[in-house]
């Protein structure tokens, strides 16, 4: 089977790296090798894999190190995830996607994990001004999309941004995941947002205080609750992104009709 390289994205703040780090747990689960790249400022998508621990990013470790070793920045978490972070850019600077396209060849440099893996997730900021947007894709490093949003206006907007995006970029989006955020009408907005862009709502993630509360712990959900509706419903929504086959190079709405969609 050949490699499945897929981004996750959406707004800061939406449950981004929960899902990330949930996903890759219930893929490793299944016997899958995985390997998580975080591209988040926080630097913190692996953070439930690894018991809490904060491991160091490449772009730090290279400014302090200069050389640097697998051991250094890979870190193997639960389930046998290789997880890695790329680190953020230095305030003020940015680095329009500069820091992601080091760490990666950093990464193909200094190990076999990247070469090996049976899924690579890059769990990527959604804000489409930072380079890392695109930088995974124009790479090659990513060839499906998936985006998670909420029903609330600015979610969607910015899922919708991601769209146009993903469209100029000519990437398709296998699909639309959301998060509850306790919007009214939520389901229904989200289902119908993701119709209009002509893939599926993989996943409804309801709002639970048990994500929080694993977090807090420093574990994923599938690892600190194994039992639970929530573990089941991240364990199928790492099934369907496996088997997904309806990719589709979206086209975005125009701002009225999303308006339109978040009055429903
Ligand atoms: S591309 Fe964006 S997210 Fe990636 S390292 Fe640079 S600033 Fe951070």
């Amino acid at each position: 089977m050949s490699q499945k390289q897929l981004a996750i994205y959406g707004k800061g703040g939406i449950g981004k790296s929960s899902t990330a780090s949930n996903v890759a747990a219930a893929m490793g689960e299944t016997g899958k090798k995985v390997m998580l790249i975080g591209c988040d400022p926080k630097s913190d998508s692996s953070i439930t894999l690894l018991n809490g621990k904060r491991i160091p990013t490449i772009m730090d470790t290279m400014r302090k190190k200069g050389e640097i070793k697998e051991e250094d920045v890979i870190f193997e978490g639960f389930m046998g995830v290789k997880c890695a972070e790329v680190g953020g850019p230095e305030p003020g600077v940015g680095c329009a996607g500069r820091g992601i396209i080091v760490a990666v060849q950093t990464l193909q440099k200094i190990s076999s994990s990247l070469k090996e893996a049976d899924v690579v997730i890059f769990d990527v900021p959604g804000d489409i001004v930072c380079g890392g947007f695109a930088v995974p894709i124009t790479k090659g490093m990513v060839r499906e999309a998936y985006i998670i949003t909420s029903g609330e206006y600015m979610p969607l907007y910015a899922a919708n941004n991601i769209c146009r995006g993903l469209k100029t970029l000519n990437t398709p989006l296998s699909g639309i995941i959301c998060n509850e955020r306790e919007a009214s009408g939520e389901k229904e907005i989200v289902e119908s947002f993701a119709g209009k862009l002509g893939v599926p709502m993989l996943a409804y993630i309801p709002r639970r205080k048990l994500v929080q509360d694993c977090e807090r712990e420093g574990r994923s959900v599938i690892e600190g609750s194994p039992g639970s509706e929530m573990a089941n419903i991240y364990r199928g929504l790492a099934g369907r992104i496996l088997t997904e086959k309806d990719k589709k190079v979206p086209d975005s709405l125009d701002d009225e009709d999303l308006r339109k969609l978040t009055r429903i």
